[in-house]
């Protein structure tokens, strides 16, 4: 039994057990990333779409992710990798790529636009190992890595990171703690903590889905956004924020799609306090 210190469940693990997550698991008595280098996922997309806006604009990223993740949103886009019983599977057959290979398809995609690694589609932060290990030989071929994360992890992992990422997307799912445990199984004052540090490290654009009935009140993103306004990227802007719509899925089908009209009127909101907001899949 072990104890792991990525993020605030601090799961004791049993010896070849899995964390909550389902991407960490004991061995001689130390948690270790079980996701190492197991790839589901690996896509050469626009950058915009991880989304970043004011990151390289127009170049293109290879986008890979693992399985696992340290939340429970009900209406995860990408549930098959990260908490269903197929994430599950996954872990069985999924293949495995080193931190070399992975640079090396990196490096040939270059004359295809690509400027470097996006770890994101599952949560990478519960495999932060691959991701350190990679980013690190990444940097030193003098690529980008781009981290996109729902932030919910100790400030010491980030640390690790912080030398070798160039630019994040983080979720800022809400702005309730109602929200974040009761809904989403997580720790809203983690993810603050996480950005708050982040931003001082290096760009960063942040991801707000609406969920009808959940967040989607005019105050709760005045103060969301108020809250963000006083945060500055490394190079003095504000921080770029990124309100989509969301569309019923997995376990949350119980309710229609956002009205666009109340993404865009969220929008107008949250630009009376910072210069760059984005609306997405409106
Ligand atoms: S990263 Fe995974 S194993 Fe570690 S504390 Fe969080 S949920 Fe548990």
């Amino acid at each position: 039994m072990a104890k792991c210190g990525v993020c605030f469940r601090h799961c004791e693990i049993p010896e070849g057990r899995l964390g909550f997550c389902g991407g960490r698991t004991t061995r001689d008595g130390r948690v270790e990333a079980y996701n190492y280098g197991r790839i589901t996922s690996l896509a050469l997309d626009p950058i915009e779409k991880k989304p970043l806006r004011r990151f390289f604009p127009g170049s293109m990223i290879l986008s890979t992710g693992s399985f696992g993740c340290n939340l429970r949103c009900p209406f995860c886009q990408n549930y098959e990798i990260s908490w269903s019983e197929q994430a599950r599977a996954l872990a069985k057959t999924s293949e495995t790529v080193s931190p070399d290979e992975l640079v090396d398809i990196a490096l040939r995609t270059r004359s295809r636009g690509n400027i470097g690694i996006a770890f994101t589609y599952n949560e990478p932060l519960v495999g932060y190992e691959f991701v350190r290990d990679t980013a690190r030989l990444a940097k030193a071929e003098g690529l980008k890595n781009v981290l996109v994360t729902n932030g919910t992890a100790e400030l010491a992992i980030l640390a690790e990171l912080a030398p070798y990422i160039d630019a994040m997307n983080i979720d800022l799912k809400g702005f309730t703690d109602r929200y974040y445990s009761k809904v989403l199984s997580g720790d809203r004052q983690q993810v603050m903590s996480f950005i708050e540090a982040a931003v001082k490290t290096c760009h960063v654009e942040l991801t707000t889905l609406i969920v009808p009935g959940e967040n989607d009140g005019e105050e709760e993103m005045h103060e969301l956004s108020r809250w963000v306004g006083r945060l500055r990227n490394p190079d003095g802007e504000t921080i770029p924020l990124h309100i989509s719509r969301f569309f019923p899925r997995f376990r949350m089908q119980d309710r229609k799609a956002t009205d666009v009209r109340i993404v865009y009127r969220l929008a107008e909101i949250a630009r009376e306090n910072l210069e760059h907001v984005y609306t997405g899949n409106c």
